[in-house]
């Protein structure tokens, strides 16, 4: 059966000594593994088709229980001039990571495609700062993927704006630094060494008040302005980040090599 669909390439990795397989994420049949014959070649046919970051038009040819082929395309957007900057590289590969890990085959993948395509078209225009991307994309693609922070105040006072506040990764939801204080006041060693034989873990990371205004913003705001804010200097955007990481990543149990090249050369 011959399929022809938009998508972007979101991974590329080499098979066997002459052949590559690429993530193809596609609005209406979510992450396709698609083989492309010769791939390893620089002159083969679809290498322009196939770089990742390419959004294009694809001909695949699919037999039931088996992988799609491609068979031909055409490029719509290249956003391969990302690539001249090392660091813009890194976070949009882990992105695109994150992206392949949370669409399935046979999904309908509109709204993180359309994140994805934003988020390429903003890191390539080098205007906004790279942690304040990566953390509203995570952020966000967490709240697709179902896990929705209860944002609106302090889940045990009501408090909506607090100077200083944790989130709860696990439960998804924020204390304030008073409850946060008074609950450790109440544990006893008791509690504590209990909760650790659980295995339970309460994962808790600080915040000021304009991390949190930053976080709600990227989970709720409309998706074309997702990254229309600012954080007041490089320590706020690098919180920011190290939250909406540690939201992300402790509730899809898993990290990424992606993520660590990223942090290696992250200025
Ligand atoms: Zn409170």
């Amino acid at each position: 059966m011959l399929i022809t669909t938009d998508g972007l390439i979101t991974r590329s990795y080499p098979v066997g000594d002459h052949d590559r397989v690429v993530h193809l994420v596609t609005p209406e049949h979510g992450r396709l593994s698609v083989m492309v014959k010769g791939g390893q070649s620089k002159t083969n046919r679809h290498a322009a088709i196939t770089q990742p970051f390419t959004y294009g038009n694809y001909e695949l040819y699919h037999k039931s229980g088996e992988m799609y082929w491609l068979r031909g395309g055409s490029v719509l957007h290249s956003f391969y001039l990302l690539t001249g900057d090392l660091t813009s590289m890194a976070l949009a590969t882990y992105l695109c990571d994150v992206t392949s890990e949370l669409t399935g085959e046979g999904e309908n993948a509109e709204e993180i495609l359309r994140l994805m395509l934003n988020t390429l078209h903003t890191i390539s225009t080098g205007q906004k700062p790279l942690p304040l991307i990566k953390g509203a994309f995570e952020l966000r693609a967490a709240a697709m993927a179902g896990y929705m922070p209860d944002l609106e105040g302090c889940a045990v006072c009501g408090t909506t704006y607090p100077d200083h506040a944790y989130l709860d990764v696990m439960n998804g939801s924020v204390i304030c630094a008073d409850c946060q204080t008074s609950f450790n006041r109440q544990r006893s060693a008791v509690d504590i060494m209990e909760a650790n034989e659980l295995g339970e873990r309460r994962i808790i990371c600080p915040m000021t008040a304009s991390t949190l205004a930053a976080v709600r913003y990227a989970v709720l705001s409309p998706h074309k302005k997702i990254f229309s804010f600012a954080l007041k200097d490089k320590e706020e955007e690098l919180n920011f980040a190290r939250v909406a990481e540690a939201y992300l990543l402790h509730h899809l149990e898993r990290g990424f090599d992606t993520l660590d090249f990223y942090h290696s050369v992250e200025v």
